[in-house]
């Protein structure tokens, strides 16, 4: 029997609401222990690029290390070092290749709003 080839890609999050992200990032908190530290893997509602629909959370490991080394090629980049499942739509990719990430959310302009 031939093996199946290729990698499979779960999407474990995709876009989420504003309630979801605010009770998402309260859990966080409540993990960390701060706001401060929360920040670093939870957006606000107000920032999130889940809740705008611009981020995807992906799955397994076989599948990040595939998307790592060609997720260029289909405009997909990892957006944060420390979250190797966070991917978002980079068009200019395909040409460019993907910007460096970003070591977490706390560093990405869009979250200084
Ligand atoms: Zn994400």
């Amino acid at each position: 029997m031939r093996r199946p080839t290729g990698v499979s890609v779960l999407v474990n999050s995709g876009w989420r609401s504003a309630a979801l992200q605010d009770t998402l990032l309260r859990e966080a908190i409540d993990e960390y222990g701060s706001e401060e530290e929360a920040r670093r893997w939870a957006a606000t509602a107000e920032t999130s690029a889940h809740v705008s629909g611009e981020a995807v959370d992906l799955g397994p490991l076989p599948a990040l290390d595939w998307l790592s080394q060609r997720g260029w090629r289909y405009g997909l980049c990892q957006t944060y070092a420390n979250e190797s499942w966070h991917y978002e739509l980079r068009p200019e990719a395909v040409d460019s290749g993907c910007p460096a990430p970003y070591a977490d959310p706390t560093e990405d302009p869009r979250m200084q709003r």
